[in-house]
């Protein structure tokens, strides 16, 4: 899932306060899993702006509304109405989100309410971990399905550095190193002599790097 987390209060302050009427619109999807955008977030953000700002003097009128997925243009048309009620959206979805709005409805400012952080994966209770990079150009065939690349600091695709001591990598002793993990897994699945196969230099054309990237599927689009 994307992973996200609320921008500070007082950022979201600063950045509300131009205007008056605000739109907080929140997320159903990835940024309700981990509790950073859904309905119930938008409604405990709006109470802390409500109080805030009546405590400083100046109470501002703040809606609320969520929608299933605000990447999406269709799900956003639900809420198309309740802009012409406001000055500004603030979006609780992830950065996608946040430009769909705009993009979907120019004649209103959304503005950002979280920070957008990785792909990644709830490992325990209130705790999420990077997972992917989305590089474009998945290598977990090679490395027992462990991801040398959100998961080594170093992105190393050839085996661990120097640092990595007693399975943990240099950067912090709470963060496993990737390579270690990689190699335990490939000698529990019987395979540790393919991690002996050179992995030649990446094309990072397919990630950031080319610019941003486009997925045309030509057998969904509709007839022109
Ligand atoms: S190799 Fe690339 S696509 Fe595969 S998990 Fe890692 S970053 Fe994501
Ligand atoms: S210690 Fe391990 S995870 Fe950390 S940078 Fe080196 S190889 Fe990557």
């Amino acid at each position: 899932m994307i992973v996200a987390e609320q921008k500070s209060l007082d950022e979201i302050k600063t950045m509300l306060a131009p205007y008056q009427k605000v739109l907080i619109v929140g997320c159903g999807t990835c940024v309700t899993v981990c509790f950073a955008g859904g309905e119930k977030e938008v409604a405990i953000l709006a109470s802390a702006l409500r109080m805030a700002t009546g405590l400083e003097g100046n109470p501002k009128q703040i809606m609320e509304a969520t929608v299933q997925r605000q990447c999406e243009y269709e799900y956003n048309e639900a809420i198309a109405d309740k802009l012409k009620e406001v000055d500004v959206v603030l979006s609780l979805a992830c950065g996608i989100g946040v430009q769909t709005m705009n993009e979907q409805f120019p004649e209103m400012l959304t503005l950002p309410g979280l920070n957008t952080t990785f792909l990644g994966q709830p490992t325990e209770q209130g705790v999420w971990v990077e997972r992917c990079q989305a590089c474009g150009n998945c290598v977990l065939a090679t490395t027992g399905g462990i991801c040398p690349i959100a998961r080594c600091s170093k992105s190393l695709l050839n085996g661990p550095c120097g640092g990595s001591q007693g399975g943990k990598c240099e950067i912090d002793p709470d963060v496993p190193c990737a390579w270690q993990q990689i190699y335990d897994r490939m000698k529990a699945l019987g395979r540790l002599e393919a991690l002996l196969e050179v992995a030649e230099a990446k094309d990072w054309r397919t990630s950031r790097d080319g610019g941003p990237r486009k997925i045309v599927r030509e057998d969904l689009r509709l007839e022109k």
